[in-house]
């Protein structure tokens, strides 16, 4: 009697494991790109966050974004200076920050607006490497 499998049913059972992982390949990436997405836009909440605070506090308004002034000890408005997961992607304000509109955009993401029709942060500008 013969025992274990011959090569073509091994052969069989790859090449089903090798479809498999290509169909699952490409959605592991989708689903990785999201997630660094997400991360990216709350970064630049938790930046608005403490850009606003800063101006609350400080009698010369911040116009220009600069973490470093807000990750500082004395300041700590941020405990560090949050990071695009993006490589290469830095934090930059789209107009003067004082000033009602100043946004906060992500060279990488763009940045995020809010939509008050439907209640919910979009995406509005940027996305340049999409
Ligand atoms: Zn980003």
């Amino acid at each position: 009697m013969k025992r274990g499998f011959s090569l073509v049913e091994l052969m069989i059972v790859i090449a089903i494991i090798g479809i498999l992982a290509t169909m699952a390949v490409p959605s592991f990436k989708k689903a990785r790109d999201s997630a660094r997405e997400k991360t990216c836009y709350s970064n630049i909440s938790v930046i608005q966050g403490a850009v606003e605070m800063y101006n609350m506090d400080k009698r010369d308004q911040m116009e220009t974004l600069d973490l470093d002034v807000l990750a500082d000890s004395t300041n700590a408005y941020l405990k560090s200076k949050p990071q695009c997961p993006v490589a290469g992607g830095e934090y930059s304000n789209l107009e003067e920050l004082s000033k009602n509109n100043g946004v906060i955009t992500c060279s990488y993401h763009g940045t995020i607006s809010y939509d008050e029709s439907t209640d919910q942060k979009y995406k509005a500008a940027g996305s340049l490497h999409r």
